[in-house]
């Protein structure tokens, strides 16, 4: 199968530069998959589970969320917010994070931003866990 090369560069460094043959994420749009020669793209990244298949078949999972991703000359740049491949997500980390988000969004009086930010470190956290799970 025809391969195009795949950059990810997080906050935490440069995550995968390599040739592969698809990448799955979630869009703001809704799911996405780049194969190669895909048309030039641009797009804002929404959270999700990506799943990245390399030059030799091989299938790995990363946690995704937010950033941008574009396709430009069949070269693939995704720059996401955060980034973590799934054998290194700490799942006990993130059920902790699941379980404070919950107990916040619980609250009899919560802020309109308060509610914001639990309902979005929530999602991220059960992006983990799912992540995690997954293979
Ligand atoms: P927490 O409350 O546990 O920090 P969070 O959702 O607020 O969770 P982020 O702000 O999204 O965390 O991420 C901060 C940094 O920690 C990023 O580098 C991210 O990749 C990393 N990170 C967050 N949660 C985990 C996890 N469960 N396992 C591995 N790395 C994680």
């Amino acid at each position: 199968m025809a391969t195009f090369r795949l950059q990810v560069v997080s906050m935490d460094g440069l995550e995968f530069d390599g040739e592969v043959e698809r990448i799955k994420l979630r869009s703001i749009h809704g799911d996405l998959a780049i194969l190669a020669r895909h048309m030039n793209y641009c797009t804002a990244v929404g959270m999700g589970t990506a799943e990245v298949t390399l030059a030799d078949g091989t299938r790995r999972k990363a946690a995704c969320i937010g950033g941008m991703l574009s396709m430009m000359d069949n070269v693939c740049r995704l720059i996401p917010t955060t980034w973590e491949w799934s054998e290194d997500i700490d799942l006990e980390r993130a059920r902790a994070a699941k379980e404070r988000a919950e107990k916040v969004l619980q609250e009899e009086y919560l802020e309109e931003q308060a509610r914001v930010r639990a309902e979005a470190r929530l999602y991220r956290a059960l992006v983990r866990i799912s992540t995690a799970g997954k293979e």
